[in-house]
């Protein structure tokens, strides 16, 4: 029968046990954050267009709840031009605004096909933790294109199959005769996007390029051509969100940026003007807000560099739609009723305009919804229908980016017909999700919540090393003792009895 009132423990031994459990917990960590995050996979190669097609496709099976996929066109040669719809209800005509996100316009820059496709992970991976991304799923419908040129890209050409520049290649308003209408000679990928553009109806949008670090906005022509500042007459609203984009990036606004050092912001034609840009077209043509995001000093910057690409404009991606869309001025627009029951309203079709401002932003047929962006400032606002008196209010944008909301009630013109009662639930609807209010800022919770892959395989790695020093160490000691007393010299005696006690 063995003294069990005793355990003894050889010094050697002891510490051998010590240093294998902490190895074994750090393989044990090591091994568990290796798991590579959805955004992190996202990153770690270029996709080919059919293993993109079949990326996305996964994705909508993953993220359900808020991803729906959409195929808007198709480009020369008979590629899928697919863009994801992320919302809390993806699909939905609802009274929300609608923001998209395109990339690879010009086929030989990528990085927007990776940008977006990591801002989708981190959407679907955040969704129950990043205010932001709570407030962009319940306040609008952000759309993803991750290629605008898949044919572009799959032969590492700037233009597409038909060597044409597509963004060169919309209607422009300096053309002859000056038409911002489809001359039916556009481009297959081009008539996609505008067809995309006016059936959504955007109320912001950014297309994204490389070969700078700069957020360039309207105008990007000037009536003789000549390179020089072309002021839209949204221009301080431009300049606003430009500057937020550029200084929500990690180094897009710093004086390190040797090209654009004031701020990384620039007018399209001040830096050089170009005619039949996307930008330009979708401002004029569908009162849609566009940024051209330069992303990346280098074209197709190699994979290893992905990642930090990522963590430079991650802040900016997630900001720029809740300024534009939330942060300026928001509300609906419908009919004064005195006699209305039950509470139901008849949203109007209006025009909005600010006063100074010759934009005209419409809110939405069926819901009276409208989003404008705006810059921080007091403003006067209008709303015209056909039929109704109309409404002036005077409202400010603080400069928080949370934005204002405005309701315009109009009268009916008493020779006017009977308006049109469609769409009051909807209109509800939109009022109600309205209530959600949009910070703009570097959110604190918003870091990716792994590791860094670098420092998981230093854990591994630092496991590994420890077990076999453990091991090999072990064995040296034990043939230098070959032959001598293996008595200890120390002896841990722990009474039983006491500790029972
Ligand atoms: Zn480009």
């Amino acid at each position: 029968m063995p003294d069990l009132s005793q355990i003894v423990l050889r010094p050697h031994a002891q510490c051998r046990t010590l240093i294998v459990a902490i190895a074994l917990i750090l393989l044990v960590e090591g091994a568990l954050a290796l798991q590579i995050s959805p955004v992190q996979r996202a990153l770690a190669q270029y996709l080919t267009n059919e293993e993109l097609s079949t990326y996305l496709q996964d994705y909508q099976r993953r993220c359900r709840d808020i991803a729906k996929l959409h195929v808007i066109g198709t480009s020369v040669q008979g590629r899928q031009l697919l863009a994801l719809e992320l919302a809390a209800s993806p699909g939905s005509t609802n009274a929300l605004p609608h923001f998209r996100y395109v990339g690879n316009l010009h086929g030989n820059e990528p990085t927007g096909r990776v940008l977006t496709l990591a801002l989708a992970e981190y959407i679907c991976e955040a969704r129950g933790e990043d205010p932001q991304v709570a407030q962009i799923l319940a306040g609008m419908h952000l759309w993803l294109m991750p290629s605008a040129n898949p044919d572009g890209f799959d032969q590492r050409t700037r233009e597409n199959i038909n060597n044409v520049d597509l963004n060169r290649d919309f209607p422009d308003r300096f053309s002859k005769p000056p038409s911002l209408m489809p001359t039916g000679s556009e481009q297959a990928e081009v008539r996609a996007l505008m067809d995309w553009s006016r059936r959504i109806g955007f109320t912001a949008s950014a297309a994204m390029h490389e070969g700078a670090l700069v957020a360039n906005y309207p105008m990007d022509g000037t009536p003789d051509r000549s390179t020089q500042y072309a002021a839209s007459p949204d221009d301080g609203t431009f300049r606003h969100l430009a500057t937020k984009y550029a200084q929500a990036h990690t180094r897009m606004a710093l004086p390190t940026n040797k090209e654009f050092p004031n701020g990384g912001i620039t007018n399209g034609a001040a830096w050089y003007p170009i005619y039949g840009s996307m930008q330009d077209w979708v401002y004029l043509a569908t009162g849609c807000f566009e940024l051209t995001l330069e992303v990346s000093e280098s074209k197709w910057p190699p994979v290893a560099s992905l990642g930090a690409l990522w963590k430079e404009n991650k802040a900016s991606l997630l900001g720029l739609p809740l300024l534009a869309v939330l942060g300026g001025v928001r509300g609906v627009v419908k009919a004064s009723n005195p006699l209305r029951q039950g509470g139901i309203d008849t949203p109007l079709r209006a025009n909005i305009t600010v006063a100074g401002i010759e934009t005209v932003v419409q809110s939405r047929e069926g819901t009276g919804v409208f989003a404008r962006p705006l810059a921080p400032g007091t403003y006067e606002l209008q709303a015209r229908a056909h039929g109704y008196t109309t409404a002036t209010q005077q409202t400010t944008v603080p400069d928080d980016g949370t934005g204002v909301e405005v309701l315009f009630e109009l009268k009916r013109v008493a020779s006017s017909g009977r308006a049109r009662r469609a769409g009051g639930e909807e209109a509800a609807d939109g009022a109600a999700a309205l209530d959600s209010v949009a910070a703009w800022g570097v959110n604190p919770g918003g870091a990716l919540r792994l590791e860094p892959l670098r420092r998981n395989v230093l854990l591994v790695s630092s496991g590994i090393v420890l077990l076999l020093v453990v091991w090999f160490g072990g064995w040296r000691l034990a043939a230098t003792r070959r032959g001598r007393s293996l008595q200890p010299r120390t002896v841990i005696s722990i009474p039983l009895s006491r500790v029972a006690g």
